[in-house]
């Protein structure tokens, strides 16, 4: 009896060389340097949006499928993720510059963010998605307001995202219960690719007792909780002077550290707050954003203490109001340069390291390390194919030192998540770019008028 013919994969990527994790399910971020591993003429083979199948070209060349990418040449990297940012922001690149974050936050941001509608966060937040797809990035978690009109640009462009709906306390009860409505509602959405968090603000905006009610709601709904938390050395400085306490130490007392939380920036984490990590029962993330930091003039995220603590600490861009691009692989550079400076040694933070906290450590942050961060089977095939035949990055010698240290992510060709194709050789498929810029140039001057004196929020570290 002839066997029954082979039911067609839907996408196969052949010939490529491609980043492979030894051990994807290793869950120890101090492991961080070890396991990368490029291996040539890989194929992958990909059905219903899963990795289904690593193998060579030879094993997959008699395999149908529905579609083949040709990937000779090309390196394979699992998609960047991108920790934390407010993708909507993107319609306030540039506006405001060389300035310290308390006349950013309270002259320009936050009267400007009272202005926003819904239509200019659908905008932003399609144009935020064409940034990242076209740079590289497959999943964002995002932190920011109307996250059900940023889930339907996920919906319609095709990323993964974390959705977090931010509050503050001055909002009252009605901020935190919305957070909680929008997560409860959101996740699962657009074919399970939007999952969700609790976003209060930060402890400096976001009372202890409510912080304390996220820490139960998260509890009780088996939600992740994305804030912000000692973003800089002023805010720990002046909450210790005001309470006594660090950034840290009001997320301990409050349980955030008992529940996963992802924390942005840290800026400001001292080594006395390294206990209270260490300590922590639920799953921490940082996420890591180096370019705004210089921006500001502040320094960065303590890396190397907090892996040893056992944090994951993922890659991230913030907004692009101060980050000015959702660039995550320019956050990779970045932070391999930053953090060899900070620790003054050139042997921390080597090339793989930078690309384990682009991939396996930033899933893990953002709460998808075991859906996404690696290729491998079983994995939701969310994957970029780079281009490295141009005389920047020839020739090659080290792949991993090529990668975040010649490498753009304008040599990204080939974007993919859950199976499908957002950007083909350069070209992005579900995004009209020049349509969304156009119909947002024409909404900006109402956006980024000040003259009504509100403000959403005040800055006071
Ligand atoms: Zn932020």
């Amino acid at each position: 009896m002839a066997a029954a013919p082979a039911v067609p994969a839907d996408l196969i990527v052949t010939g490529c060389t491609a980043l492979l994790h030894a051990d994807p399910a290793e869950t120890d971020p101090r492991r961080a340097a070890d396991g990368i591993r490029f291996v040539p003429d890989t194929a992958l083979v990909i059905r219903a949006g899963v990795i289904a199948e690593i193998t060579d070209s030879a094993g997959a060349a008699a395999s149908p499928s529905r579609e083949r990418i040709d990937a000779e040449g090309l390196v394979a990297l699992p998609g960047l993720i991108n920790c934390h940012t407010h993708s909507p922001m993107v319609t306030l690149r540039g506006l405001v510059e060389d300035r310290p974050e308390q006349e950013w936050f309270n002259d320009w941001i936050w009267p400007i963010e009272s202005n926003l509608t819904p239509r200019v966060i659908a905008l932003g937040a399609r144009l935020a998605c064409a940034e990242m797809i076209r740079g590289g990035v497959t999943c964002f978690a995002d932190h920011y307001f109307a996250t059900d009109v940023i889930a339907d640009a996920v919906e319609e462009t095709g990323l993964r995202a974390n959705l977090g709906e931010a509050y503050f306390s001055s909002q009252g009860a009605e901020g935190r219960a919305r957070s909680l409505d929008r997560a409860l509602g959101l996740r699962g959405r657009a074919g399970g690719r939007i999952t969700t968090s609790l976003a209060p603000h930060a402890p400096y905006t976001v009372s202890d007792d409510d912080l304390a009610a996220t820490a139960r709601l998260a509890a009780e709904h088996g939600l992740p909780v994305h804030l912000h938390a000692a973003e800089n050395r002023a805010q720990t400085d002046t909450s210790l002077a005001r309470h006594g306490r660090t950034p840290i130490d009001v997320l301990r007392d409050t349980g955030l550290l008992d529940v996963d939380v992802l924390i942005a920036h840290g800026t400001g984490i001292l080594d006395r707050d390294l206990p209270a990590l260490r300590a922590a029962t639920g799953r921490i993330g940082v996420a890591s954003a180096p370019r705004g930091y210089l921006k500001f003039g502040w320094d960065t995220t303590p890396v190397r203490a907090l892996v040893d603590a056992g944090a994951h600490v993922g890659l991230a861009t913030d907004g692009a109001a101060s980050n000015n691009t959702l660039d995550v692989w320019e956050a990779m550079t970045l932070t391999a340069l930053v953090q060899k400076r900070a620790e003054r040694d050139p042997r921390w933070l080597t090339a793989r390291q930078a690309l384990r906290h682009a991939t396996l450590d930033s899933a893990r942050a953002v709460g998808l390390g075991d859906t996404v961060g690696s290729l491998a089977p079983g994995r939701r095939a969310d994957l970029v194919l780079v281009d490295l035949s141009g005389p920047h990055t020839q020739p090659v010698h080290d792949l991993a030192a090529t990668l975040v240290h010649s490498a753009r992510s304008a040599d990204v060709r080939t974007t993919i998540v859950d199976g499908r194709v957002l950007m083909r050789d350069g070209r992005l498929t579900s995004v009209d770019v020049p349509s969304v810029a156009g119909e947002l140039a024409e909404l900006l001057p109402d956006l980024v008028e000040r003259g009504h004196g509100r403000r959403i929020q005040t800055y006071d570290t």
